[in-house]
């Protein structure tokens, strides 16, 4: 059973208004991005797929995956100008192997626990997703910033990554997903994760794998401080 991860840091970390890209940010003297490359290095990922911003292979190459040593990663490519185009692009970069991985390079704290529970279920249900359940009521706007609706909150749940599937799965359902992108637009669908993309055009559900850890996508600044704390705490 072969196993790619698709590690994202094509993003450009607006919400952080740091003049570097935040994937490049220092978490206790490391980049953000080595730790989710760290995961994948001493999980059961057979290769590392790194999406960045186009220009930046070479530091990348350089300063995080030569210098900390990271062998598993053996492509770099660039990203695109969507999130679901740099997963395009880590899927087309590929060899082929049964099982993707897909992983926001923001997202530093992913454990060993939360990639081998994945492994369990994407191998039953062929998607997989780490996500948790709401802790607090989550609402519907109705546009102009009225409450519409409010979801029952025993069924609400934040969506994190790793978001797994079969190999052959996520890449047909992109390639469909890129070749209708102009008409997914004109309907004002807006792609956030890639569970959409697989229940859009393979038509799976993914299942839903509690993460038991904390999880974040490093967003704000104070994100980092939580993240920082975490890794301190044994999480490194
Ligand atoms: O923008 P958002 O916070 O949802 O991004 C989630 C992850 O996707 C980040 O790790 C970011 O670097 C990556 N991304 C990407 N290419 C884009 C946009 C985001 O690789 N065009």
């Amino acid at each position: 059973m072969k196993t790619d991860a698709i590690v994202l840091a094509g993003g450009k970390g607006k919400r952080m208004g740091s003049r570097i890209p935040k994937q490049y940010m220092e978490l206790n003297g490391k980049p953000m991005l080595y730790y989710s490359l760290k995961a994948f290095e001493d999980s059961f990922a057979d290769n590392v797929i790194l999406v960045c911003n186009e220009g930046e292979e070479d530091y990348c190459r350089k300063e995080i995956v030569i210098k900390y040593g990271l062998n598993k990663v053996n492509r770099i490519v660039p990203g695109g100008r969507e999130r679901f185009d740099s997963v395009y692009n880590g899927l087309m970069a590929s060899d082929g192997c049964d099982y993707v991985y897909i992983h926001d390079g923001a997202r530093p704290l992913i454990s060993q626990y939360i990639l081998d529970r994945c492994q369990h279920y994407v191998e039953k249900y062929r998607a997989a997703v780490a996500a948790r359940p709401a802790r607090d009521t989550v609402k519907i706007e109705d546009g102009n910033r009225f409450i519409d609706s409010t979801p029952d909150r025993n069924r609400v749940w934040l969506m994190e990554t790793p978001q797994v599937f079969e190999y052959a799965l996520a890449r047909s359902a992109y390639e469909k997903l890129v070749s209708s992108r102009d008409r997914l637009k004109d309907a004002g669908v807006n792609i956030t994760d890639d569970t959409m993309v697989i229940k859009m055009f393979e038509n799976v559900d993914a299942y839903l794998v509690e993460d038991i850890y904390c999880n974040i996508k490093v967003t704000e600044p104070e994100d980092m401080i939580i993240a920082e704390a975490m890794l301190k705490g044994g999480r490194e």
